[in-house]
């Protein structure tokens, strides 16, 4: 009896301690112990730190905490939450210990307290901190994001916005992308053309506008429309865009410095020069501001007081920018024009320069000097890498995903580099069920890079923004994405769980919708893009979570805020398209996504002999932009593959076209999906399927059929100029994306 009554009184001591569940934290902490019990802040809750020092974290403490209320920090040891300076903790990283007796961060230095808040904030449930110790210290010393404001405008309190969710999710570097064609944003006393005419432009001959509100226009999407606050009055004419005046750089840059985020000011040279050539023409060869065979025309080399003129706007860049890296941009430079200038032939003959490259270089080179001068380290994009004379103190920023060979060189010449791939960081690329996880997947140090690991800064998410006219439009680029990028630069890569990230972000993406920020919102699913019914269908859709609304119309016509909500399953017996949009709590639109429904019977099975395993390929080398244009004859090769997918060899561009059988194990109607970069066309039992086609980057496309048991022709039509993707197969009932099996696939001799 006494046993019983000890193993009781155990097993209730053991429900009592559970440990905590962790903390959903984005990006994922190096090491975490979880407690039983929680924390409890009080109403009047107090904060303190062990010197001045730290006095500035107090808004981020307050902002990150605001679910338990509003703190003033004082200097001193005895409060509910302490902060303190440990030069024992790993660099950039800090301790964040909760129990009984209260919170304490133990951090490395400024910024890695600010992470510990950051950290901090993501544990609190309303009042409650769970009891736990996280240890932790990021990957990269580099965590960057950066924001184009020269295509589109965004105000000094929407940067600010974005730098402090930047903080929130460790990024310590904002790269700031402040000149460029479309509008120059920083005030150069020296030069006050730059702003005052370079600022502005007319939207409805500028092609990104135009583009922009065609986007209204046809999709309903309002973040396209150009803000009001940034259109203004001058000589009789409606004007678009604004710039930062030198105080509003300082008010941002302190404001980023108390999120111990240091700002990265980019003035873009020679390239990318046509606001400044606009005011100056007498800066380019040929005097006016144009366009030249692939990007605009740059400045004159040659020219003395091109040099004057750069110095003379770093010179003021240098002091409001208190940090040692300054950007150069000297990305895509239309060199056609140096070819035929005297002063740019006349600058080559002097330095015994032999090509126009080698002029770009010899540019870059002196205004590098004139940094180095100055105390500053140079940042350019990589094509300041293309050559080995490249000096080894520039940092170079990697992005051309599809030129590993600039990244190399700048690795072999010794210097540090930042990774932003296009392919992955560039945020303004188009989303779909499927980028999310492309930027987790992604390794920043690849093989190339593994022996220069000490030379890699960190990472870099990028939002260019010729077609993100409004702060609206840049939320919806950055999330999910930034939380992808946020891992990959802070957590160890052996923590990488693609379910757990997954339903983190769903906790986050629920955060920013309370917020009141625009977001991605996940595809709906029970939906195909093509879908069958034998006599009726039940049209269920699935939202990822309840915040969200879902819209929807059946008259072709875009779901907009005033359209049917979605609430429950739609039964229907003939053919329809829906077209379902979903919205944020606070009513911004996302994407719209068309389901065709279609009455169809089940399509019988055919009766071949002699079906052997495998899938017959025909392979074209060519160059084509939509499938019916991959020619009937005429292949360059013929084989048989187990599977369906890219082949292995081709670095060229390549049509295929597969054939073959493909088994169904029992009646039904069965989805499918192709996941393909670029363009692709499935047909199973005669009919299509999947409809992927034309160019574009990696995209999946989903349908169905109704078949019953037995074989049933398949066929693929695909073509490829540069991504070389391929997948195909069935789609669960969960959802989950199965590629077909050998043992699924036949072909006939
Ligand atoms: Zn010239």
């Amino acid at each position: 009896m006494k046993r019983i009554f000890l193993s009781l009184a155990f097993a209730v001591a053991l429900c009592s301690c559970a440990r905590n569940p962790q903390p959903e934290i984005i990006p994922m902490p190096s090491k975490v112990r979880m407690g039983s019990g929680h924390y409890e802040l009080a109403s009047a809750y107090t904060v303190a730190c062990q010197d001045s020092s730290l006095l500035a974290l107090e808004d981020f403490i307050n902002m990150n905490l605001a679910s338990a209320g509003q703190a003033d920090m004082l200097v001193g040891t005895d409060a509910d939450i302490t902060f303190a300076i440990d030069p024992s903790c790993q660099d950039g990283g800090y301790v964040l210990s909760v129990t009984r007796k209260g919170i304490s961060v133990k951090a490395a230095s400024y910024p890695a307290a600010v992470a510990a808040v950051a950290t901090l904030g993501q544990s609190v449930d309303g009042n409650s901190v769970p009891y736990m110790k996280i240890q932790d210290s990021p990957r990269f010393e580099w965590r960057g994001f950066m924001l184009d404001v020269s295509r589109h405008f965004f105000t000094k309190e929407e940067v600010k916005k974005i730098i402090a969710k930047m903080a929130q999710y460790k990024f310590n570097k904002f790269h700031w992308h402040l000149t460029d064609d479309q509008g120059w944003r920083v005030e150069i006393k020296a030069y006050p053309e730059l702003t005052l005419r370079g600022g502005f432009r007319d939207p409805l001959t500028h092609n990104h506008d135009i583009d922009l509100a065609g986007r209204v226009e046809k999709n309903n999407d309002l973040t396209s429309v150009l803000p009001a606050d940034r259109l203004i009055q001058k000589d009789g004419k409606t004007l678009y865009g604004g710039y930062y005046t030198q105080d509003d750089i300082r008010e941002v840059v302190a404001f980023a410095a108390s999120l111990g985020i240091d700002v990265i000011p980019e003035v873009d040279m020679p390239g990318h020069s046509l606001k400044i050539i606009e005011s100056f023409p007498h800066l380019c060869c040929k005097g006016t501001a144009s366009w030249g065979k692939d990007f605009s025309v740059p400045l004159c080399p040659g020219n003395d007081q091109t040099l004057e003129f750069a110095k003379t706007v770093y010179s003021e860049i240098f002091e409001l920018f208190p940090y040692d890296y300054v950007h150069l941009g000297a990305d895509e430079v239309e060199k056609s024009h140096w070819i035929a200038c005297p002063k740019c032939q006349a600058r080559k003959a002097e330095y015994s320069l032999a090509d126009e490259s080698d002029l770009q270089d010899w540019f870059v080179k002196e205004l590098e000097n004139f940094f180095l001068e100055n105390g500053k380290t140079m940042i350019g994009w990589d094509e300041i890498a293309a050559k080995s004379s490249l000096s080894g103190s520039a940092v170079v920023e990697w992005w051309r995903s599809w030129s590993p060979a600039t990244k190399k060189n700048a690795a072999e010449n010794g210097n540090k580099i930042i990774l932003c791939p296009n392919e992955y960081y560039y945020m303004d690329v188009d989303q779909n069920r499927n980028s999310l996880m492309k930027v987790y997947r992604y390794e920043p140090i690849d093989e190339i890079l593994k022996p220069f690991e000490d030379q890699v800064l960190g990472s870099h998410g990028n939002l260019w923004t010729e077609w993100v006219a409004s702060f609206e439009a840049a939320g919806h680029r950055y999330f999910p994405r930034m939380f992808a990028i946020s891992e990959l630069n802070w957590s160890d890569p052996s923590s990488r769980d693609e379910a757990g990230f997954l339903s983190r972000v769903i906790t986050h993406l629920r955060k920013l919708d309370a917020e009141g920020w625009n977001y991605r919102m996940p595809d709906l699913d029970g939906i195909y893009d093509q879908n069958v019914f034998i006599d009726s269908a039940v049209v269920s859709v699935t939202k990822a979570f309840d915040e969200i609304v879902v819209r929807y119309t059946v008259d072709g016509t875009v779901p907009t805020i005033d359209s049917q909500v979605y609430t429950e399953p739609i039964v229907i017996d003939s053919d329809c398209t829906f077209k379902f949009r979903q919205f944020t709590s606070t009513g911004i639109g996302g994407e719209t996504a068309v389901a065709v429904f279609k009455s169809v019977d089940y399509a019988e099975p055919v009766q071949v002999d002699g079906l052997e395993p495998g899938l017959l390929v025909r392979w074209f080398n060519g160059t084509y932009t939509m499938c019916d244009e991959i020619p009937q004859e005429g292949w360059d090769e013929e084989y048989v593959s187990p599977v369906m997918g890219y082949p292995v060899q081709p670095k060229n561009d390549i049509g295929l076209v597969v054939e073959g059988y493909l088994e169904i194990p029992q009646d039904g109607i069965w989805s499918f999906y192709a996941y393909t970069d670029d363009g692709a066309i499935m047909s199973v039992a005669g009919q299509e399927v999947v409809l992927n086609d034309g160019l574009h980057s990696r995209s999946e496309k989903t349908g169905q059929a109704a078949l019953r048991k037995g074989f049933h022709p398949i066929s693929m039509k695909y073509f490829d100029q540069g991504g070389g993707i391929l997948e195909a197969g069935f789609i669960l009932e969960d959802g989950t994306r199965v590629p077909f099996k050998p043992e699924q696939l036949w072909h006939k001799k």
